[in-house]
């Protein structure tokens, strides 16, 4: 399949939501871990590949090396759209690293108009006259607000990425008066910011509807920034200029037999529930940080549990853990230190369990997720049928064969990890 558009994530699990929204849009797509070397050619199968970073907290100018170096390897490949996703809770500081990657980009592919749209409804992020709303709150009054690594204390994206863009840049908006009259105002809108030398553009967005109207009106971008949602309406813009063909963009999975393992580093509340759920039925070993640091919890043992276990059954690893209870790690240890012991043990145990025959895995956190994918020296991924909103369930195509699921912190009902695994009855 010809190359048609090249998406550059800020991190793992967004990079899956991103992958999913555009195979259940209908198009071909596969993500892979971190920038392809060069010499890697463009998957036949896709029309559109995603590239997984780990750069949203990075030092800026290493994320900004990062993405740039993804840019290129998808230029050569001769991708016609490029793509720059991050959360749709805009998870930054007023350093970066939103607007510089996106700066940069812009640059990179031929120095044209983007627009910022980070919306996404069905997950109750909006952006009303440039401001983005958590539910029914203003991001910097929403638990973003005391984000541990991006806290949201500013809600106006346009003041915010002031702060992150290069020196004159200037930002502007197309407010919702304008989203609500469809693709041509809005495109018309961003012709007459570019004119006036604003070609950074924040657009309101309250539903999908006006996602797919955004997506219409950009249909002749180079670059366009957002959260996942956005690209809900691209594929139907590359359908229309005879770009892809009429084909399904999810591969089937079908019933999986084998050993299934979940392994759990995200604190987020969600998934503490997901872990109580799934701990309540089947197996479940808690991995704590303050063991593993003066050796009384081993990582071989872990593996040697898990192993054992996971003939009868699926079986849980978790770190997963209270607020006090990490705030007593971090604090005798350093959140460094607390983070790298928990997410050692947990890639050391799927890599024991992938030699032991291990053939589904779920995998909470967007950094666990990182972990364990480097630890599997897993490369790419294809994309197959949707779980719950924002995670699918995945193949690793190099190397071949592990069923994966990767599920952001916040992602998914409490009994997310028992439904994924029925899918695969
Ligand atoms: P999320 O998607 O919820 O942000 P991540 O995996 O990205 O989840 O981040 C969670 C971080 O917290 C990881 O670095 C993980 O190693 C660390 N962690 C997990 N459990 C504990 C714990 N009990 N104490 C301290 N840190 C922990």
């Amino acid at each position: 399949m010809k190359p048609v558009l090249g998406c550059i994530a800020d991190d793992i699990t967004g990079a899956t939501d991103l992958a999913l929204m555009l195979g259940r849009n209908g198009m071909p797509v596969m993500q892979f871990i971190g920038c392809p070397a060069a010499d890697t050619p463009w998957p036949e199968e896709a029309a559109a590949v995603v590239v997984a970073l780990k750069s949203r907290t990075a030092p800026v100018a290493e994320a900004i090396a990062d993405s740039l170096a993804a840019c290129r390897w998808l230029q050569a490949c001769g991708v016609r759209q490029f793509f720059f996703k991050y959360c749709s809770t805009f998870d930054s500081t007023t350093e970066g690293n939103i607007g510089p990657v996106a700066a940069a980009l812009r640059e990179a592919t031929g120095g044209g108009s983007t627009i910022f749209c980070p919306a996404f409804p069905v997950n109750q992020r909006t952006v009303y006259q440039g401001h983005l709303f958590v539910g029914d709150r203003l991001l910097s009054a929403s638990s973003m607000r005391d984000h541990p690594l991006t806290p949201m204390k500013d809600a106006d994206l346009v003041r915010f990425l002031g702060h992150q863009l290069p020196g004159e840049s200037q930002v502007g908006l197309v407010g919702y008066e304008i989203v609500r009259q469809g693709a041509a105002q809005i495109r018309a809108e961003l012709a007459r910011l570019d004119g006036e030398g604003i070609h950074y553009v924040v657009v309101d967005a309250l539903d999908d509807r006006h996602l797919a109207r955004i997506a219409q009106a950009c249909d002749g971008l180079r670059l366009l920034t957002g959260g996942s949602a956005l690209a809900l309406g691209l594929p139907a813009n590359y359908r229309a200029a005879g770009w892809l063909p009429e084909t399904t963009g999810l591969v089937e999975i079908g019933s999986q037999p084998g050993p299934a393992a979940v392994l759990s580093g995200s604190c987020s509340v969600a998934t503490r529930e997901q872990v109580a759920t799934m701990a309540a039925v089947f197996p479940a070993l808690r991995v704590d940080p303050l063991r593993l640091a003066d050796g009384r919890q081993q990582p071989a043992e872990l593996v040697a549990w898990a192993t054992e276990k996971m003939q009868q059954g699926p079986v849980l690893v978790y770190a997963s853990a209270s607020p006090e209870a990490v705030a007593e790690a971090q604090t005798r240890l350093g959140s460094a230190r607390a983070g790298d012991l928990v997410e050692a043990a947990l890639a050391a145990v799927a890599a024991g369990l992938y030699r032991e025959g291990l053939k589904q895995l779920i995998v909470a956190g967007g950094e666990t997720s990182g972990a364990v994918l480097k630890a599997l020296a897993i490369q790419s991924l294809r994309i197959g049928p949707e779980i719950e909103p924002g995670v699918p369930w995945t193949v690793s195509a190099v190397p071949a064969g592990l069923v994966l699921a990767l599920k952001s912190g916040n992602f998914g009902r409490p009994d997310f990890f028992l439904r994924a695994m029925e899918m695969l009855q």
